[in-house]
């Protein structure tokens, strides 16, 4: 008989994470959303894809530019092969596919939705990003 372990009210954040612990040990659940499933709130400006953050790197603390990109599927290629090597030293696996794909994802986020509902206007995440850098530099 079809049945659900868990029904999760909400799909942002915290309602994706528990689904992602959820799958992974095996439970059945279903998440309702009834906005835009992830959509959240941001206060720190427009989208910057990774390389326009490292740009800011590279600007801020003077950094030599990274010459380097490798192309997705290569940059998965590395993270599988790099993480259990690592394990088996001993260190955690800084490097692997997860890290890699979160490289991809993580930055990918916009204050349109605080702007849109509150109607307020935040400065640019270049400039968030920079003034974080500045801070830990001179920390
Ligand atoms: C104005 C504002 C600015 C913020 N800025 C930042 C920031 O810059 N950086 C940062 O890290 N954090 C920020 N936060 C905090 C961040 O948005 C929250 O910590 C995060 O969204 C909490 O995740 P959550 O999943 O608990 O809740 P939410 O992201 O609110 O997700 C709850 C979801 O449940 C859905 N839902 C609710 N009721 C129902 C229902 N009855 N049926 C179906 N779906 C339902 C909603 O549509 C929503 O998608 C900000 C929060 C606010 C309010």
């Amino acid at each position: 008989m079809n049945h659900l372990d868990v029904v999760v009210i909400g799909g942002g954040q915290a309602g994706l994470s528990i689904g992602y612990y959820l799958r992974a040990a095996g439970w059945k659940f279903v998440i309702f959303e009834r906005g835009r499933v992830g959509e959240t709130y941001f206060l720190a400006g427009h989208r910057l894809t990774l390389r326009q953050l490292m740009g800011v790197w590279e600007a801020t603390l003077g950094r030599r530019p990274v010459r380097l990109w490798l192309p997705r599927p290569l940059a998965l290629l590395q993270g599988a092969a790099l993480a259990p090597l690592l394990r088996l030293l001993g260190q955690p696996a800084f490097i692997s596919t997860e890290v890699v794909r979160s490289g991809y994802v993580s930055f990918q986020y916009s204050s349109h939705k605080a702007e849109s509902e509150m109607d307020v206007r935040f400065r640019p995440a270049h400039e968030a990003w920079r003034d974080t850098l500045v801070s830990e530099a001179t920390a």
